[in-house]
């Protein structure tokens, strides 16, 4: 998009409310901008009732459940919401039919943001990794106090609304999605440092192929003219290393970067255990990307751990909520696919009595389940993911494993079954390993229902 004539007294539509703050911060922005704004979101109007009102205070006009083509009468851009997937949507296609500008929340920001970008992806760990790191550059600017670290992007919170208050000196850490960066080469981009924690196929729904899904990825190398920082988490690191096996990361990578110079950083398993709050190898992972990040930025490595030694994690990721009876109550509601679920068994090394299972996915189950036969005590199977899970573990029981097994109609039953099954010393786990959107919003609300669910049942147990 152009400069501020481009928005100032012209009709913009935002796309795309959703409840993850970046439909809410670019309404807002636009709207300080002088833009007479209009939000279109096809879902249905009570799901975004938060953001709606987020927004009261601006005369923003909204058109919630319909994508009508009239709303692109007069418009001068639209603001297209990333979960929009443009080769699928007759919306966009008219957009595009119509010739309208159109551009995203991030590249809005990206665009305009003064300070140092230091831009994290990867299909796990993108939010703890880049949680981590801001609290890192956040330790090392307490101390000098020359530099305010921002955290945004798919974490859940639009920078926007801030930017102006930025500069030079500060840094902006953010947490891109595919989705997101699918878009970013309509934009010149140069972040200061990019990293990417690791690549398995996942969202191929919308990219279709892996392929697809590791180009968009490398879009946050940025542009072809900016020096930049590569980090790269232990996975991605081993098959660059090793040159006997083809790689099609190596040569997609040195395709992208066509000659030009990176500061490749690799990144080794972690040989000693980090000092860091959050359970599990994969924060361990998490941790060691985090500080070769900080440190190709010039964080002191002192600085760097003492901060991680207190980072407790991110909400809704093995989220300790309540201990009762010696058991102790995790939330992991972001585990949206069954390899989050996996990893978070392998994460608490305890027996588990685990709640999983949601709307319908195309991921395989095999290796959790195999998992789950492993280290689960009894498991409690919810929704479409739920079935599935529920037919692979009785295969899974009849080669030995040990568990009991609940195909559960809502949450209450599964919580108080799970709570029933539990001993001393267990841990009782939500973690879904399957998407929110038969019920929830997201993943978020989806760990609320959870959090609130469980707390009744222990009123009711009288625990
Ligand atoms: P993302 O933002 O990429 O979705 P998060 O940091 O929010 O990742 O973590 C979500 C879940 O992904 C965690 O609860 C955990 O199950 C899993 N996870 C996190 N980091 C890693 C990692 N480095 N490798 C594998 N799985 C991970």
């Amino acid at each position: 998009m152009d400069g501020a004539e481009r928005v100032r007294g012209r009709r913009w539509l935002v796309w795309g409310l959703g409840r993850l703050g970046g439909g809410v911060g670019v309404a807002r922005w636009l709207a300080s901008q002088g833009a007479e704004v209009t939000v279109v979101d096809r879902a249905e109007p009570g799901t975004l009732t938060e953001s709606v009102a987020a927004l009261s205070d601006l005369p923003i006009r909204f058109h919630l459940g319909e994508e009508d083509p009239a709303r692109l009468e007069g418009v001068a851009g639209v603001v297209v919401n990333p979960a929009v997937v443009p080769s699928k949507s007759v919306f966009f296609q008219e957009i595009v039919r119509r010739g309208l500008a159109w551009t995203t929340e991030i590249n809005l920001f990206l665009e305009r943001c003064p300070a140092a970008v230091i831009a994290v992806t990867g299909s796990y760990g993108k939010s703890t990794t880049s949680a981590m790191i801001a609290a890192m550059l956040e330790g090392a600017a307490g101390r000098s106090e020359v530099s305010r670290v921002f955290l945004g992007g798919n974490i859940g919170r639009s920078l926007l609304d801030e930017l102006h208050t930025m500069q030079r000196t500060d840094w902006a850490v953010m947490e891109l999605s595919s989705a997101q960066l699918e878009h970013l080469p309509r934009i010149a981009f140069a972040p200061a440092a990019a990293v990417i924690t690791n690549l398995h196929p996942h969202h191929l729904d919308r990219h279709e192929t892996f392929e697809a899904y590791a180009g968009a990825k490398l879009n946050i190398l940025g542009d072809a003219h900016a020096a930049r920082i590569l980090i790269l988490g232990p996975e991605l690191s081993r098959e660059l290393e090793n040159r006997e096996t083809p790689s099609g990361l190596r040569r997609m990578l040195e395709e992208r970067l066509d000659g030009r110079e990176v500061n490749l950083r690799l990144t080794s398993e972690p040989v000693e255990p980090i000092e860091v709050r959050t359970p599990g190898r994969h924060n361990q992972v998490n941790a060691q990307v985090a500080l070769n990040t900080t440190a190709a930025v010039g964080v002191p490595e002192a600085v760097a751990r003492e901060v991680l030694a207190t980072f407790g994690g991110l909400p809704h990721r093995l989220e300790c909520v309540g201990r009762v009876d010696d058991v102790d109550y995790v939330n992991d509601s972001k585990a949206t696919s069954p390899s989050g679920t996996r990893t978070a068994l392998e994460a608490i090394g305890r027996p588990v009595v685990a709640i999983v299972g949601g709307a319908a996915i195309d991921e395989p189950l095999e290796a959790c389940v195999e998992v789950m036969v492993q280290r689960c005590r009894a498991v409690a199977c919810l929704g479409e993911t739920g079935r599935r899970f529920a037919c692979a573990l009785r295969e899974g029981k009849l080669r030995g494993g040990v568990f009991e097994l609940l195909e559960a109609s809502d949450l209450e039953e599964a919580v108080a079954w799970a709570m029933d099954r539990a001993r001393a010393g267990d841990v009782v786990l939500f973690s879904p390993g399957a998407t929110s959107f038969d019920r929830y919003v997201n993943f978020e609300a989806r760990g609320a229902h959870f959090k609130a669910v469980l707390a009744k049942a222990i009123e009711r147990a009288g625990r």
